[in-house]
């Protein structure tokens, strides 16, 4: 009867092996040492960052999965994105699974990556075109950062607002994008309650697997509004906050790295955004993770600013031949990811494919023309001048490469 009461499911669900954390709690008068049971499952990802293979049969990547508010529900939708892997952190076509009755809140999360003197309202309109795709009516966007806390306030009293007298509050979106951790930082501004209800929110995809509810009253001080009378918060019994299970998408390329890759590859703190000059026969890399040649151009230049976590390397395209030949043949290499690898990992990390073959034409010296994006991994985004820039992009199997216009 302890904190298991967290776990409302929409049916039954067997959360299997249970495990006790002690956690630290801030009360007004000191701390206090706090009993929790967690599923065995999420203490794993919690304590250990490990998810057992069994567990990764959850993961789910066919949207259909998201069908049943098409048919039962008339909700409040928070769709999440991930504003570092747009648009592959959008979902094409969402209306088509979660049908189009609901009020849609637009949240991009992750801000706290992006430089500080980035325009939020062009930013916004950018975010908005690409969201076409997924076909919904959106009633309003946010830009926030869970983890900083930033635009949360704004984003509860958008919530207070677009709730009706009341409907469960769905988040949807794909894994990783922050959804869990987004419901942490609403809790923790209805602090009360937030230890009890706590999510765990980690850089492994598929940390949640069930739907997960929280009672929209342990929410009270955050998202109900202040002169909310009693008949009216009695009327909120029985309807939930809802982490659903993120939706994979097969193109990105961090589902092929292991848990320590992963924690390299994602970033953590604020971008830094690093400009090369690049010549023809030159390549730049994202450790073994991705690759672009500057094949040929009338210019003799292409700039290129990387905004991305990884070391970056820039050689001869000869010579970036050579380093990826030898990785294949499971050697070390200063590209990293793979990290602190064994021969098995080496020989079994994905082998790079042709992504992109592309002839374009380059227009103007500084300003960016174009982002080419690997997957959840970073972005170069392209200036200079030529009428003809021929670059080809490789990445794992040759996925996870999209291009769009440029984002800053
Ligand atoms: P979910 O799968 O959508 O529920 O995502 P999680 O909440 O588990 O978060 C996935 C990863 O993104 C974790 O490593 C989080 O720490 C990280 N993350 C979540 N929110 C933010 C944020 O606002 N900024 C940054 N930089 N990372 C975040």
């Amino acid at each position: 009867d302890l904190e298991l009461k967290k776990l409302f499911v929409l049916d039954e669900q067997d959360i299997g092996e249970t495990n006790i954390e002690n956690i630290q709690e801030t009360k007004k008068n000191g701390q206090e040492l706090v009993e929790r049971i967690i599923c065995q499952r999420c203490f794993n990802i919690k304590h250990y960052n490990k998810l057992e293979k069994h567990w990764k049969e959850g993961i789910i990547n066919d949207p259909r999965a998201l069908e049943f508010l098409k048919y039962n529900y008339k909700a409040l939708v928070i769709v999440v994105i991930d504003m570092f892997d747009i648009p592959m952190s959008i979902i094409p076509h969402l209306s088509q699974f979660i049908g189009e009755q609901h009020r849609i809140l637009l949240v991009c999360n992750k801000l706290d990556l992006f430089p500080k003197d980035i325009k939020i309202q062009r930013l916004e309109q950018y975010i908005l075109k690409h969201a076409n795709s997924m076909e919904l009516g959106i009633n309003n966007i946010h830009l926030v950062s869970a983890q900083q806390n930033l635009g949360i306030r704004e984003l509860a009293e958008s919530i207070k607002k677009h709730l009706k007298p009341y409907q469960d509050i769905f988040f949807v979106g794909r894994a990783n994008v922050g959804k869990s951790e987004l419901i942490n930082s609403l809790l923790r501004i209805s602090y009360k309650t937030y230890f009890k209800h706590k999510l765990v929110a980690s850089k492994i995809p598929g940390t949640t697997i069930g739907i997960n509810g929280i009672p929209l009253q342990a929410f009270r001080k955050a998202l109900l509004p202040m002169n909310t009378d009693d008949n009216l918060f009695s009327s909120a019994k029985n309807k939930f906050v809802y982490d659903t299970p993120g939706i994979f998408s097969k193109k990105s390329i961090t589902n092929y790295l292991d848990n320590k890759e992963l924690k390299v590859v994602i970033p953590s703190k604020r971008l830094v955004p690093l400009t090369y000059l690049l010549k023809p026969g030159q390549s730049i890399m994202f450790g073994g993770l991705g690759r672009l040649d500057f094949v040929s151009g009338t210019s003799n230049e292409l700039r290129i600013t990387v905004f991305s976590n990884i070391k970056i390397h820039k050689t001869n395209i000869e010579k970036a031949d050579l380093l990826f030949s030898k990785l294949s043949q499971g050697q070390d290499t200063v590209l990293i990811p793979p990290i602190n690898s064994s021969k098995e990992r080496l020989l079994s990390f994905p082998k790079l494919g042709l992504a992109l073959d592309l002839q374009t034409e380059g227009t103007h010296p500084s300003k960016a023309w174009l982002d080419i994006i690997f997957s959840g991994v970073g972005w170069f985004a392209l200036s200079g001048i030529s009428e003809n820039y021929h670059i080809k992009a490789y990445s794992p199997n040759g996925i996870g490469v999209t291009t769009r216009d440029p984002m800053l």
